[in-house]
């Protein structure tokens, strides 16, 4: 779906974006997660045509960016840089604007297409009102509606929950989820760790302008061959499990072997009561610590 091929942007001295090759495929819920400033719009616009790269490749929907934009881009709907649109118009007529600009498809169906969006993005009871009555999360919304209008096969959305409140932001996650069971390729950045890992089903790390990680969320979350257990009695599972606990922190031991059932048995056998008991997987915050202090040789952000 997208495939960059070590995309490159140069500001004067500054290297925004440094030899990064994504692979986001079709089914994807891609997650492009970096700090502030490390480079994740200047990638999303190079994949969108809207800004050149200095040197490496894109292909959108396997066509050669920016000269291909003519037959991928009616394919893809997009939200970079937040929604515009006119206040005084209702949500509706801006959508009818941006379909009559050629942003959407053919006349004939504009009316049932917009009806659809409007419903689609939950703002079918609000389609009608200025769009300067809008909170925040509903524009957001309008902004997707927009990008939906050509029924797209791959959404392309630079941090589509900045500004919401948690209410917005689950808003927007439910829709993206709607979309994406019904087929739609979704690729985001994110600068929220939280956000990308409830969404997600593929991450791509970016750090200083380089793509320090990329793998499938859960490849990222498999269990590390360790077992956690949770135990008032650790004096007594320490004596148990001599030279097996690799980690203490309060009633909560880290157990080499991924054996949970041989291990509760063990426990409870000699009367150590276990509180709670399970395989040890890594958060996707641990890993992209890892990933970016490897990178780095400091702590990311
Ligand atoms: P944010 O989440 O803050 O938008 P980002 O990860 O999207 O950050 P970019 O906006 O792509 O990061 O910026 C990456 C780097 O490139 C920054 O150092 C920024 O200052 C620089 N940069 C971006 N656009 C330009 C430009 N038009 N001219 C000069 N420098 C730029």
């Amino acid at each position: 779906m997208i495939r960059t091929t070590a995309l490159t942007k140069r500001y004067g001295a500054i290297l925004a974006v440094d030899g990064v090759s994504l692979d986001v495929r079709a089914g994807d819920i891609y997650g492009f997660l970096g700090a502030n400033g490390s480079g994740k719009t200047t990638t999303v616009r190079m994949i969108l045509g809207l800004v050149l790269a200095t040197s490496g490749e894109v292909q959108l929907l396997g066509q050669q960016m920016p000269k291909g934009g003519r037959t991928a881009l009616p394919q893809v709907g997009a939200l970079v840089e937040g929604p515009a649109a006119y206040g005084h118009l209702s949500g509706r007529a801006n959508l009818a604007l941006l379909d009559a600009m050629g942003q959407g498809g053919v006349r004939r169906t504009r009316t049932r297409r917009i009806d659809d969006v409007l419903e689609q993005v939950g703002l079918a009871e609000v389609g009608r009102r200025p769009v300067k009555a809008y909170s925040l999360g509903m524009r957001q919304r309008l902004g997707l509606g927009a990008a939906l209008l050509r029924q797209p096969r791959l959404l392309v959305l630079d941090e589509p929950t900045n500004g919401l409140d948690p209410q917005g932001i689950r808003e927007i996650r439910e829709l993206l989820l709607h979309l994406h069971a019904r087929g739609t390729t979704v690729f985001l950045s994110s600068h929220l760790l939280a956000e990308v890992e409830q969404l997600c089903t593929r991450v791509g790390v970016l750090d200083r302008g380089r793509l320090v990680l990329q793998e499938d969320l859960a490849n990222l979350q498999a269990p590390t061959g360790r077992t956690v257990v949770h135990t008032p009695d650790h004096d007594r599972a320490r004596a148990l499990l001599d030279g097996r606990i690799e980690h203490r922190d309060g009633d909560r031991l880290v157990i080499r072997g991924a054996d949970a059932a041989e291990l509760n048995a063990l426990l409870v056998a000699d009367g150590v009561r276990v509180t709670e008991l399970g395989p040890e997987r890594r958060t996707l915050e641990q890993v992209v610590l890892a990933a970016t202090d490897t990178a780095t040789g400091q702590v990311g952000a």
